[in-house]
């Protein structure tokens, strides 16, 4: 039997794994064929045995930026393959004419890559879209009418809503349930030839009318649609239902497990049949025989629940609308749940991969905490990021003893916790910027922080000692005055004699580069936005984006668009866009500290 060489100590088991466990080492897989390309079953049945243990996919429908709960699928689908040395196929489902776009296929294919994930191995290039199938589907369609599995029906969408039947009523067969093969067979051709209008003929599984599951009871599988595919132009005028289409594509794609959300659960009946219908031989009453259309062992789908998580919304159709209504900036807004708008907030692919282990995967419906995927963030995030110093609500701190002309350097660590990455000087001068938050003219109790007459320590520099503040006209603090000790400078011999219990973060007034920091809070105020009756519109949060003009190290200037650091007590940033003049980033912040700073 063929063992998968997968690290079967590193990733969380999950049912789906155990299934699949259980299906490799049975050898289920083990005789596929793989042509070297998707096809029907002509295509893999000379070939060699296929080198892929497993064959996943990822199917996203090209009509929608992809979304966090993506990121679940894309982590689950990849990560399985990766780790049962199989294959992972990305696969634009683009079977529906009307809401798909080349912009789309593109941004996918960035935020796949983006995560980490790539669908080349031994030379072949794993990226397929289900419209490449349309001629497949289109004589699977025919082969259905052949066998008698399939029917043209023409009753209006209403009539056969009302045929269909409920929950607990039985449906009842068309009047056109009984049509003969040919007569299917020649309005079907004329259905794709446009001899007909939109909706004026359906093509209908014939499965049964009766049975308990309405998905079962002659679910359309074909129908007239005169729409413009963004890749096979005007040559279609009929397109193939969902239900229809997605099975075929992981039959014709050799996927060995197929894994899909809940809500597909009750369409699984219909996956299994319809794959068992085109799989199989038929006899023709002429004896002749048609042979089975598509490999076995057949494709198994496997559903999860899908990612629910607190404080936004994850479905296309309502990023969409926030688009649209113009509520954020674009799908890349760094308060969309897009995978490009979390890329221009600060979140790492590796947080994600994190993130998607650390929920797991389950057969239940339930919601994830948003603060689960920032701390996922933040732990990865708190290993790589470089320490810098910001302030972001700035006030001026003038030291009375410390000349004018005079500047120094401080050395200040770039990772407290990793020497390794060394040190860098930043310039300290006479007048400082401060957290305006950092001095209190009356303290309140238990402050350590400035305070006339207290003694702090400029992180990484010097102690120094309050001595009071300057003032406008209407009483606004316009400055902080303070004496420094010219022998506390961190790091010198004997300046830990000096005792403080605050600490606060500076940077030079004259060297610091001034520049816009956008504060991001959540794009809603509830947990369940929309919960209800509700639109989820009324539940968001309308100061979720707070833009201030900070006082950063000088370095910071230089600052690359797209690289990561922690503001030290602030938390994480990124820089975002560069100025078309200057070249200079503004920063946006990905995620506050654990902590907020005591004092
Ligand atoms: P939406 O409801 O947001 O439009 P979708 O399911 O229609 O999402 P697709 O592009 O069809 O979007 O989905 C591609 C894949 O991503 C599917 O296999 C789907 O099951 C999976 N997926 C979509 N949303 C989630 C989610 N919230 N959690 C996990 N997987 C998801
Ligand atoms: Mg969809």
């Amino acid at each position: 039997m063929v063992k998968p060489h997968a690290e079967k100590t590193a990733p969380a088991s999950n049912f789906i794994r155990a299934i699949v466990d259980a299906d490799v080492e049975a050898g289920k897989h083990a005789f596929r064929r793989w042509g070297g390309k998707p096809g029907p079953a002509a295509t893999h049945s000379g070939a060699p045995a296929d080198t892929a243990v497993i064959r996943t996919r990822f199917p996203p429908e090209p009509n929608g930026y992809l979304h966090f709960g993506h990121a679940k699928s894309i982590c689950l689908n990849f990560g399985l393959a990766r780790d049962f040395n199989g294959v992972c196929h990305l696969r634009f489902d683009d079977t529906n004419p009307e809401k798909e776009e080349q912009e789309y296929v593109d941004a996918i294919i960035e935020s796949v890559t983006w995560l980490g994930f790539g669908w080349e191995t031994a030379g072949e290039k794993h990226l397929y879209f289900a419209s490449d199938y349309f001629d497949f589907m289109y004589e699977a369609a025919e082969r259905l009418i052949l066998t008698g599995n399939a029917y043209v029906d023409s009753l209006s969408a209403e009539q056969m809503r009302t045929l269909r039947g409920t929950l607990t009523e039985p449906g009842r067969n068309s009047p056109y349930h009984e049509r003969s093969i040919a007569e299917n067979l020649a309005l079907f051709h004329g259905m794709r030839e446009g001899k007909f209008a939109d909706g004026e003929h359906v093509l209908r599984a014939r499965i049964n009318m009766t049975s308990p599951n309405i998905n079962m009871r002659d679910p359309v599988i074909y129908r007239i649609r005169r729409a413009t595919h963004h890749r096979t132009g005007d040559k279609w005028c009929i397109y193939p239902m969902y239900t229809f289409a997605h099975p075929i594509e992981d039959a014709l794609e050799c996927i060995t497990h197929s894994i899909c959300t809940l809500e597909f659960e009750d369409q699984r009946p219909f996956y299994d049949w319809l794959l068992a219908r085109l799989a199989e031989p038929y006899k023709l009453p002429d004896q002749n025989v048609l042979e089975g259309m598509l490999q076995t062992p057949l494709p198994r789908q496997i559903e999860f629940a899908r990612l629910n998580l607190t404080y936004v919304v994850l479905s296309k159709r309502k990023l969409i609308e926030l688009v649209e209504n113009k509520v954020v900036d674009g799908w890349d807004d760094p308060r969309m749940p897009t995978l490009v708008g979390a890329r221009r907030r600060g979140y790492t692919p590796e947080g994600f991969r994190r993130f998607a282990e650390r929920i797991g995967v389950s057969k239940a419906d339930s919601w994830i905490d948003y603060s689960v995927l920032e701390e996922c963030m933040r732990e990865h995030l708190n290993e790589v990021a470089p320490r810098r110093i910001a302030v972001l609500d700035p006030v001026k701190l003038v030291i009375d003893n410390y000349s004018q002309d005079k500047e120094e350097t401080c050395s200040l660590p770039n990772h407290p916790q990793k020497p390794d990455l060394g040190k860098r000087p930043v310039p300290f001068s006479s007048e400082l910027w401060i957290e305006r938050e950092d001095f209190m003219e009356t303290p309140s109790k238990g402050y350590f922080r400035l305070f006339p007459g207290n003694r702090v320590r400029l992180r990484y520099g010097f102690v120094i000692e309050c001595t009071g503040c300057d003032k406008d006209a209407s009483g606004n603090i316009t400055a902080v005055r303070c004496n420094y000790f010219e022998d506390s400078k961190s790091g010198t011999p004997g300046s830990d004699t000096y005792k403080v219990k605050g600490n606060i973060h500076w940077v030079s007034a004259r060297h610091a580069y001034s520049a816009e920091v956008h504060l991001y809070d959540r794009l809603f105020k509830v947990p369940h936005p929309g919960a209800g009756d509700r639109s989820y519109l009324l539940d968001l949060n309308h100061n979720s984006k707070k833009t201030v003009v900070a006082q950063l190290e000088p370095a910071l200037r230089n600052a690359l668009s797209g690289e990561r650091f922690q503001f030290e007590r602030h938390g994480y940033f990124i820089a975002d866009r560069t100025d078309p003049v200057s070249g200079e980033p503004d920063f946006n912040r990905t995620v506050t500290l654990k902590d907020s700073w005591g004092g």
